[in-house]
């Protein structure tokens, strides 16, 4: 077990860590931050090329923007630690978060800021094309796909919605679905099938991608027949549901049905005093680099708040 007991521990490493690290760290908490031993940087370390965070006039590449926050969250003294928080005890006034090494850090706050996964289709190719024309997110991509012909793999709300979404964009968007109806909403679902440039390969799943260096190719198959075909496509946006990542504090901080973090109304506190949470793990709705990076801000001033008053 450290000796110390640090003012605060950061657990994740995406916009919304980096971000709670820089405003931690300037505001002398000294904050140690566990970044992850595989995927440190977050989600996006696996794209390229992000358009819309402010101040990136020409976009900036998604790795280059995550090794900025982090030099930015080291520059202010943030300990950086490159491995993954394996277990955490969040009650009580003095938190433990456990190393790889089984080593036990001590805190008197901790953020958490795990982030959320994308559920992949498990294909061929899937992770090789991800941000070469594989996509989980229409907001974040949908402009680089003008008058392209672009595929969403799904059958409910968020599908429909991104569908609905690369409309703006593409020539022709194709919903492709594994039954023969939706599970969206009547009022999603109807938008959609009313949408001119929407069609839909019912029965259908995405068994292969093709295309060296971007999308150039989608298989299909028919769920009921077996049956294969190839179908030219240069945008495969899979919405098929995400997973925040909150299986460390399941049995600790309250959940949604989701298995989303819950937090106090106008706060990042959680359920348990000195624990707050912010960014895709708490977010259902919004889920961009831009509103996780605010919401690790305001996990920060919530941290320096609650610490400010114990002292
Ligand atoms: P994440 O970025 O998911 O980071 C969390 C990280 O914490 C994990 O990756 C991991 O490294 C670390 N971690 C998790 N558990 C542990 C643990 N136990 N111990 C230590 N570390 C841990 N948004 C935009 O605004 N613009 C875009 O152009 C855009 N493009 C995207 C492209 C792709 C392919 C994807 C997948 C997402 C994109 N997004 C985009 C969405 C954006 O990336 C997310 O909204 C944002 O990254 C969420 O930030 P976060 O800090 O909450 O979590």
């Amino acid at each position: 077990m450290s000796e110390k007991i640090h003012d605060v521990i950061i657990v994740g490493s995406g916009p919304a860590g980096y971000t709670a690290a820089i405003y931690a760290a300037r505001a002398a908490l000294e904050p140690v931050l566990f970044e992850g031993s595989l995927d440190s940087g977050g989600a996006l370390m696996n794209t390229t090329e992000v358009e819309n965070y402010p101040g990136f006039a020409e976009g900036i590449m998604g790795p280059d923007l995550m090794l900025a926050m982090r030099a930015q969250a080291e520059r202010f003294g943030t300990q950086i630690i490159t491995d993954d928080a394996t277990e955490l005890k969040l009650t009580g006034a003095v938190k433990e978060v456990t190393d790889s090494d089984g080593v036990v850090w001590r805190s008197r706050a901790v953020i958490l800021a795990m982030g959320s996964g994308y559920r992949k289709l498990g294909i061929d190719d899937e992770d090789r094309l991800s941000g070469r024309g594989v996509s989980w997110c229409a907001t974040c991509d949908g402009a680089f796909f003008r008058n392209k012909d672009i595929a969403v793999v799904g059958g409910g709300d968020s599908a429909m919605e991104e569908a609905t979404f690369l409309t703006r964009f593409a020539n022709k968007v194709t919903v492709i679905h594994r039954r023969d109806e939706l599970r969206a909403s009547a009022i999603m679902a109807g938008r959609a099938k009313r949408d001119p440039k929407i069609e839909f390969a019912w029965n259908s799943s995405v068994s292969g991608i093709g295309g060296e260096n971007s999308v150039e190719s989608i298989t299909l198959t028919d769920t009921v027949t077996g049956q294969h075909r190839e179908v030219p496509m240069q945008g495969l946006f899979i919405a098929v549901g995400h997973d925040p990542r909150s299986e460390l504090v399941t049995d600790q901080v309250e959940l949604d049905e989701d298995g989303y973090v819950l937090t106090q109304p106008d706060s990042t506190g959680t359920n348990l005093v000195g624990v707050f949470a912010c960014g895709d793990l708490v977010d259902h709705t919004y889920r961009q680099a831009i509103t996780a990076a605010g919401s690790g801000c305001a996990a920060a001033l919530d941290a320096e708040k609650y610490l400010a008053a114990l002292d």
